[in-house]
C-alpha cells in the first residue's frame, strides 16, 4: 500500500477547515491506493463548493429526503446500494452498516474502471465489515443497453434486477439509464442543480459524509414503521419541491448575511 506523505495529524483541529481538510485527505489517500479515480477529487470539489453555499450542515430538506429515501428502500423488493471510490474512501463503514440494516446489497459500480481499482474497493469494503460484494466477478457481468460507458456492466442479482437503485455521488447519464429502465432512483448529490439531482426521484442534497450516518439513524427509527405508514411518508414527497425549498434556504441565507460597514 502507498504510505501518502502528506500527514492527517498535521491538521490542527483548530483549524476553521479541519474537517473538510480531513475529507480530503482520506480522498488523496484513496487515490493514492487506487480507490478512487483521478477525476474523483475533481468531483469531491464541485461537491464543496456546494456544501461551503448550504452552509456546510444537513438543512431540513435533506432530513425530509432522507426519510422518503430510507423509507423507499425499507419497501423495495431488491434495493441496492451503488458504491464508487469517493463513496468508498469516505464513508465505507457506515455504508456497510446501512445495507445491513435497510437489508439492501452493495455492488460496485465505477465509471473509471482502471486495473485493480474493484479490488482495492472491494478490499475497503470488506474491511469495513462487507459480507457480501456485488460488481466484482467480470465473468457473470450483465450489461445495460440504455448505457455507453463502463457503469454499463452490472451484476445480474443487483442492479439488473432491482427496483429501488440508491446512488451517492451519480452521474447525470446513468441516473437517466436507470430511470428508462423503469428502475426509482435516490441520488446523494450537494448539487441541487446537477441532471442527477433534478432526474432522480429522491434527491439528497447534502454531503455525504453526513448523509449515511442520517439515514442508519432514520432507518432505526422507521423500522418499527409500518409498510402504510411507509408508503405515505413516500407519498407526501416531492422531489423538484424539495430542491426549490432547497434552492430558497440558500437565497434566505445570503439574505440574512450582514455586510461590514465602513465607519
Ligand atoms: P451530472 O452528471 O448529474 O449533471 P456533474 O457532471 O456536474 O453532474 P459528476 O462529476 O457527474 O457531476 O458527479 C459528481 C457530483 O457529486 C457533483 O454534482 C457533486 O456536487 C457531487 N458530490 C461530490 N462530492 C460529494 C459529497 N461528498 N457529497 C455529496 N455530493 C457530492
Ligand atoms: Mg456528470
Amino acid at each position: 500500500m502507498n504510505q501518502p506523505n502528506e500527514n492527517i495529524d498535521l491538521i490542527p483541529d483548530s483549524h476553521p477547515r479541519a474537517k473538510s481538510l480531513r475529507e480530503r485527505h482520506k480522498l488523496i489517500i484513496g487515490m493514492k491506493n487506487l480507490v478512487v479515480a483521478e477525476a474523483g477529487l475533481i468531483a469531491h470539489g464541485r461537491g464543496e463548493a456546494f456544501d461551503y453555499i448550504l452552509g456546510e450542515k444537513t438543512n431540513p430538506p435533506a432530513i425530509k429526503a432522507m426519510n422518503a429515501a430510507v423509507a423507499m428502500l425499507m419497501l423495495a423488493k431488491h434495493p441496492i446500494i451503488s458504491v464508487n471510490g469517493n463513496t468508498a474512501a469516505l464513508i465505507s463503514k457506515e455504508l456497510v452498516k446501512l445495507s445491513k440494516i435497510l437489508n439492501s446489497k452493495l455492488e460496485i459500480n465505477l465509471f473509471y474502471r482502471k486495473e485493480g481499482r474493484v479490488e482495492a474497493i472491494k478490499n475497503m469494503l470488506v474491511k469495513a465489515g462487507a459480507e457480501e460484494i456485488l460488481g466484482i466477478n467480470e465473468i457473470e457481468m450483465v450489461e445495460i443497453e440504455e448505457l455507453t460507458c463502463n457503469r454499463r456492466r452490472v451484476a445480474p442479482n443487483g442492479i439488473k434486477i432491482a427496483d429501488v437503485v440508491f446512488v451517492p455521488l451519480e452521474d447525470g447519464d446513468r441516473t437517466e439509464a436507470l430511470k428508462k429502465l423503469g428502475k426509482k432512483v435516490i441520488a446523494v448529490d450537494l448539487n441541487p442543480l446537477s441532471r442527477t439531482s433534478i432526474n432522480a426521484d429522491i434527491t439528497i442534497v447534502d454531503n455525504i459524509i453526513r448523509v449515511v450516518p442520517k439515514m442508519i439513524e432514520i432507518a432505526t427509527k422507521l423500522k418499527e414503521y409500518t409498510k402504510k405508514r411507509l408508503n405515505e411518508i413516500i407519498l407526501k414527497f416531492n422531489n423538484k419541491k424539495n430542491i426549490c425549498t432547497m434552492l430558497n434556504l440558500i437565497k434566505e441565507y445570503i439574505e440574512t448575511q450582514k455586510e461590514v460597514s465602513f465607519r
